[in-house]
C-alpha cells in the first residue's frame, strides 16, 4: 500500500462557525484568527495505492463558480489537485476511484470541471468511479436551506450523469485494507474512511474532527447538522482510536497532519503530533 497526504489549498472560514459554541476567547489560542475573524484551513486530501487501485480521497473546491464565489473562501497556497497529483506521479487518468467523504463543495467540487473550450461539464477524472454514500447522495439530492450554499449543483449532476457513481450503503471494506465508517452529525451520510496498512490504523477524520482543535467533545463546528450526534460519533472514533493506538489525519488542519491520542484528566487529547509523511515512510520501512 502507498499513500499520500497533500494540501490542495488553504482556504478561510469565519472562526466562530468552525468552533460552534466555544468562546473566540478559547478557541482563538489553541487555533488563532486574522483581523476579519477569519481562520485558515487546508485541504488534504488522501491518495491510497492499493491491490492496483489508486484511490483519492476528496478533490477540494475545484474552479467552476465565479470570482465572487471564490472571494469568499480566500483560497491561497496549497499545491493545487492536478499539480498535486501530478508532484507524486499520477494523472487524472490513472485515479480509479474518488472516494467522497460527502458532497460539501469543498469536498467534492474538483471532481467536475469545465469543458475546456465549450460548455457544460465533465468529470475531471474520467476513468474513475466515484464513491458516495447512499444516505448523503440522497439527503444532498433532497438538498435543505441549511445546506444549499454546500452542495451546489455544478458538482453533484454531472456525476450521476456520468454513470460512474457508486453508492456505498453500508460501514465496511470498500478496498482491500480500506473501511468506510458513516456518520451522521456533521451532514447525514459523512463517510470517513479507516486505512489499515498492516502494523497501523489510520482514521481520517474528515469534517468529524476537522482540525487537532476539535478533539474536545463539544468543540465542534455550529455547520454540523445535528450536534449531539456529532459528539456521539466522536466519542466513538475518539474510544476506539484510543484503545487500538490508531492515528488521526487531519483534513482541515493547517497546523497539524497527524496525531496519536492519550487520555488526560479533561478526557481524550492529542499525544504525539506528526507530519503524514512521517507516518508513511515509517509504515514502508516496517513492511
Ligand atoms: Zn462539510
Amino acid at each position: 500500500m502507498k499513500l499520500h497526504l497533500f494540501n490542495i489549498s488553504n482556504f478561510k472560514v469565519d472562526g466562530g462557525a468552525m468552533f460552534g459554541v466555544i468562546p473566540k476567547a478559547l478557541w482563538s489560542r489553541v487555533y488563532p484568527a486574522d483581523e476579519n475573524n477569519l481562520i485558515t484551513l487546508t485541504l488534504n486530501s488522501l491518495i491510497v495505492e492499493t491491490h492496483g487501485r489508486v484511490i483519492l480521497v476528496d478533490t477540494g473546491w475545484g474552479d467552476k463558480q465565479d470570482e465572487k464565489f471564490f472571494r469568499h473562501v480566500h483560497l491561497h497556497g496549497g499545491e493545487g489537485l492536478i499539480e498535486g497529483l501530478k508532484t507524486r506521479g499520477y494523472s487524472p487518468e490513472n485515479i480509479t476511484d474518488i472516494f467522497l467523504t460527502h458532497l460539501h463543495a469543498d469536498h467534492c467540487g474538483g471532481s467536475v470541471r469545465k469543458i475546456a473550450g465549450g460548455t457544460g461539464y465533465e468529470l475531471t477524472f474520467p476513468s474513475a468511479t466515484y464513491h458516495v454514500s447512499r444516505t448523503q447522495w440522497e439527503w444532498a439530492s433532497a438538498n435543505n436551506l441549511r445546506e444549499a450554499d454546500a452542495f451546489l449543483e455544478e458538482n453533484i449532476l454531472p456525476i450521476v450523469q456520468s454513470g460512474r457513481l457508486n453508492l456505498v450503503d453500508e460501514d465496511g471494506e470498500l478496498f482491500p485494507g480500506f473501511s468506510v465508517r458513516i456518520c451522521y452529525g456533521h451532514t447525514p451520510g459523512l463517510m470517513i474512511p479507516v486505512i489499515d496498512d498492516k502494523d497501523r490504523k489510520l482514521v481520517y477524520t474528515g469534517d468529524l474532527i476537522p482540525t487537532m482543535a476539535h478533539i474536545p467533545l463539544i468543540w465542534n463546528m455550529s455547520y454540523d447538522i445535528e450536534s449531539l450526534k456529532t459528539i456521539e460519533e466522536k466519542k466513538a472514533v475518539l474510544q476506539e482510536s484510543l484503545d487500538n493506538n490508531h492515528i488521526l489525519v487531519f483534513q482541515h488542519d493547517v497546523n497539524f497532519e497527524c496525531c496519536t491520542l492519550e487520555m488526560t484528566q479533561k478526557g481524550i487529547r492529542a499525544k504525539d503530533k506528526f507530519r503524514f509523511n512521517e507516518i508513511a515512510s515509517s509504515l514502508r520501512s516496517s513492511q
